[in-house]
Parts: C-alpha cells; sequence; structure tokens
C-alpha cells in the first residue's frame, strides 16, 4: 500500500493562533490600547500591493491600524530613512515591516537599521548586528581572520561545530551573508567527521580538546580554531593542529589565533556602543 503524506493544514493552525490572539488584542483594546502596523514599499509592485491588501483584509478584522508606506521608486536613502524615523516616532504605529526586495541604490542593512529595534515587526535586524549595533566579538574576530585569507567564501562548504549564542550562531548567520553553504555541527550531530571531511571552511568551536581530527581535514581548507581547552596544563584547541596544519591551507593556533583578536572586537564594540548610547542622548562620555 502506497502511504501518503499527512497534510499539514495551516488554515486550521492559524484560526486555532488567530482565536487565540483576539482575546489578547481585545483585552488591549479595553484598556484602551491599539496597534498599528506600517508597511513600506519602495516603488510599484503589484505583489506587494496584493500582499499588503490581504494584510489589511486580517487586520482590519482584528481592529488593528494599518498604514501602506508607498514611497516613489527613486526616493533617496536619507529621505526614506527620515520618513522611517517618522513611523519610529508616530505613537499609533507599533510594528515597521520593509518591503523587499528594494531598490539597488538602496542599502538594505542600512534601511533596515533606521527602524527601530523595538519596532522591527519582522525581528530582521538582529540578523544585521554591523550598523548601529554590535555582534559578538568572537564571530566579529572569525570572520576577520577568514576575510585575511582572500578567500571568496561564495559557494564554498562551511562547516560550523558549535552553536552557541556567542560564537557558532552568529558565525553561521555572518558566513551565510557571504553566500556560503553553511553546515552547524553540534552535539547531538550524527558523524561529525563527515561533516568536517567536506568542508572548505571549517570553524571549530567545540569546546573539545582535539574534537576534531588532522587527518579529517580536506586538503587546503581554511581551519578557523575557536576553543579554548586546558589540556595536560596546556592551552589547546578543538583541532588537532599538528596534523590539521599539513593539510590546511590556513589555521589558526591555539593560543595566539582567535583569541586576541576577540579582545580587539571587544574593544571596537565599547566604541560603537559609545557612540549609540550619545547618538540617544545616553552618553556616559565626557
Ligand atoms: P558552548 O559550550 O556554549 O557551546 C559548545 C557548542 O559545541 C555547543 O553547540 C555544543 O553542542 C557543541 N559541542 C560540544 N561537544 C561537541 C561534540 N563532541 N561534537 C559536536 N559538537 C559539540 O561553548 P562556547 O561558549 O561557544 O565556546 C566554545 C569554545 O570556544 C570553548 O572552548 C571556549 O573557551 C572557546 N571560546 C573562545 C573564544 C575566543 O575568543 N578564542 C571566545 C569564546 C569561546
Amino acid at each position: 500500500m502506497v502511504k501518503t503524506a499527512r497534510i499539514l493544514n495551516g488554515s486550521d493552525v492559524a484560526q486555532k493562533a488567530l482565536t487565540a490572539l483576539s482575546k489578547r488584542i481585545e483585552a488591549l483594546r479595553v484598556e484602551g490600547k491599539t496597534l498599528g502596523l506600517a508597511a513600506v514599499q519602495v516603488g510599484d509592485s503589484k505583489d506587494a500591493l496584493l500582499y499588503s491588501r490581504s494584510l489589511e483584509k486580517l487586520l482590519t478584522k482584528l481592529h488593528i491600524y494599518y498604514r501602506y508606506a508607498q514611497f516613489p521608486e527613486k526616493i533617496s536613502e536619507n529621505d526614506l530613512e527620515r520618513e522611517i524615523e517618522g513611523l519610529n516616532k508616530d505613537k499609533q504605529i507599533t510594528g515597521v515591516m520593509i518591503f523587499s526586495p528594494l531598490p539597488k541604490h538602496l542599502d538594505y542593512v542600512a534601511v533596515l537599521n533606521a527602524v527601530q529595534l523595538f519596532k522591527d515587526v519582522e525581528g530582521r535586524r538582529i540578523l544585521h548586528g554591523f550598523g548601529d549595533r554590535v555582534i559578538s566579538p568572537t564571530a566579529s574576530a572569525v570572520i576577520k581572520l577568514f576575510e585575511e585569507t582572500g578567500i571568496d567564501a561564495a559557494g564554498k562548504e562551511a562547516v560550523v561545530v558549535g552553536h552557541s549564542d556567542v560564537v557558532g550562531k552568529p558565525v553561521a548567520i555572518l558566513l551565510l551573508d557571504k553566500m556560503a553553504t553553511v553546515t552547524v555541527c553540534h552535539i547531538k550531530t550524527h558523524s561529525l567527521e563527515e561533516h568536517v571531511r567536506r568542508a572548505d571552511i571549517l570553524i571549530a568551536a567545540a569546546g573539545k580538546p582535539n574534537l576534531i581530527k588532522g587527518k579529517w581535514i580536506k586538503p587546503g581548507a581554511v581551519i578557523i580554531d575557536v576553543g579554548e581547552n586546558v589540556l595536560n596544563g596546556k592551552l589547546v584547541g578543538d583541532v588537532e593542529f599538528e596534523e590539521a596544519k599539513n593539510r590546511a591551507g590556513f589555521i589558526t593556533p591555539v593560543p595566539g589565533g582567535v583569541g586576541p583578536l576577540t579582545n580587539v572586537m571587544l574593544v571596537k564594540n565599547l566604541l560603537t556602543l559609545a557612540q549609540i548610547q550619545e547618538n540617544n542622548g545616553n552618553s556616559n562620555t565626557h
């Protein structure tokens, strides 16, 4: 007998979720609080307009204020950012979303960063630490070391071992932004060796001494070893350095690789934070 897949019905799940949300929205309305959404569209797009209409239909039903903020295709980045600042300050607007793609003359990350963090309804800004926010100093150090190789990550197999908030996850996102094909391995990963053997770029951040065997390394690979482990009174990484260095194209030592650069990136982040705080009138600098 042919076994067919169970159909996952989105409409049913949506209806259940909506019923629960409606109660919360109604409770807010009783307290005199309303929600509002602004959707920013640059230029004409039939698809965006269709989507906007379906969104408006749903929000209207829920008594949520909706504004389709459409701007001319040729709007300058400064003008668009000023318009977004207006939405940031607008008390009727709880959340702002930016319809993409944006025209080529606009810098996507800069426009995104114009949306105030607490109005970023799609949670996009969290993926773009650069700009007026900071990202894990260790992840920045890893990427800076990778950039030293002069290698283009686009299309390369990148394997990140470790998925912590401070190393694995942000490094994976930054490598994705460089158009690498990224695999993230962790404690539950089956056959780590298989993944590592495919890696043109390997970021080791598991905190397990010599977890990555030298013989697993693909010839010519870039190896960035974030691990810092004390073994027999000595600081060692996650990669078997002596064996790996004879196969890799580039490799960072432990100590003396990612560690020292991490601290420099930390200082850079402090400077960025001071600047953000000054811009927001919350400065502690004298
Ligand atoms: P963590 O403990 O938060 O995360 C470890 C990650 O490794 C997890 O995702 C876990 O699932 C994975 N992992 C553990 N054992 C594994 C195994 N056997 N196979 C596959 N995956 C495995 O650690 P962290 O804070 O991300 O730190 C990782 C290492 O990097 C540590 O050695 C730490 O000291 C070092 N570190 C160095 C710097 C630096 O600047 N050089 C900065 C931060 C962390």
